[in-house]
């Protein structure tokens, strides 16, 4: 398991779904845990009381942003190094869907995908890259997803957004190299949360049936990732994009 220790590492949108699953994978492997949420502080305190529950007396803490405002991504970074000091490892994960046929999809749905999915990490990015570089060290990871590597019907939005965010991770990747920050990407599948809960289900059956491994991931499966890009195992990997996706895309 990786070695987290000590380490403070903000994850946006951890107050339910892939990101609380996040939080609780790298708090587990001793990291201190910003809990991002937006609007949901019970969703926050109920991942700071099952850390609590498991006798894990860190000084995690939930932070209140939105991150498709730059302002309040500018605002939640600056808290959370004010808070701890520091910040060693940023997780972008907070997402939003808006589907639908791109000839029905409105301005807003466009906008609203592309405005939280990417220009958020974008926003948190740049204010979390200026304390790590001064501190000569940090691991960026994004959340993007399968689709951003190989579309899908009815996601325009989003499969733009996730393609963004590898694009936005590769471009940081080279720019902070030198200071000893890496950022790198994690392209899920299809895995089991509130997100794909509503998907109907011809399209859960079809979606499996893509899936090599025969099953859907679930939120540990990812967090398990972002524990081993976020940790010095990883101290030589940046720019790179994982798939965890049970074997859906590879060539
Ligand atoms: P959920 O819908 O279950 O959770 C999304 C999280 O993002 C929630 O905590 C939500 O907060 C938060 N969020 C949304 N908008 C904002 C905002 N403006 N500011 C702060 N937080 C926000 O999604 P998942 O857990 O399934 O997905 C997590 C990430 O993984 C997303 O980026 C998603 O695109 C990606 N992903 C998911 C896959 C899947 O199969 N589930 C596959 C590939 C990628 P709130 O509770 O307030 O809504």
């Amino acid at each position: 398991m990786s070695d987290l220790s000590g380490k403070v590492a903000l994850v946006t949108g951890a107050n339910r779904g892939i990101g609380a699953e996040i939080a609780l994978g790298l708090a587990r492997r001793g990291a201190i845990v910003a809990i991002n949420y937006r609007g949901d502080d019970s969703g926050a305190r109920a991942v700071l009381a099952m850390l609590a529950a498991e006798g894990d007396t860190s000084n995690h803490a939930a932070f209140k942003g939105d991150v498709s405002d730059s302002a309040s991504c500018q605002q939640l970074v600056d808290e959370v190094v004010t808070h701890y000091g520091r910040i060693d490892v940023v997780v972008n994960n907070a997402g939003i869907t808006r589907d639908g046929l791109l000839v029905r999809m409105s301005d807003d749905d466009w906008n609203a995908v592309i405005t939280t999915n990417l220009s958020g990490a974008f926003f948190i990015t740049r204010a979390a890259a200026k304390y790590m570089m001064k501190q000569r060290s940090g691991s960026i990871v994004n959340i993007s997803s399968v689709v951003g590597l190989v579309g899908n019907a009815g996601q325009a939005n989003y499969s733009a957004a996730k393609a963004g965010l590898i694009g936005l991770t590769k471009s940081v990747a080279r720019e902070l190299a030198s200071r000893n920050v890496r950022v790198n990407a994690i392209a899920p599948g299809f895995i089991e949360t509130d997100m794909t809960a509503e998907l109907p289900e011809a399209a859960r059956a079809a979606a499996l049936g893509s899936i090599a491994m025969k099953r859907f991931g679930s939120p540990a499966d990812v967090a398990a990732a972002v524990a081993f890009l976020a940790s010095d195992d990883a101290a030589y990997v940046t720019g790179q994009v994982l798939a965890v996706d049970g074997g859906m895309t590879f060539a």
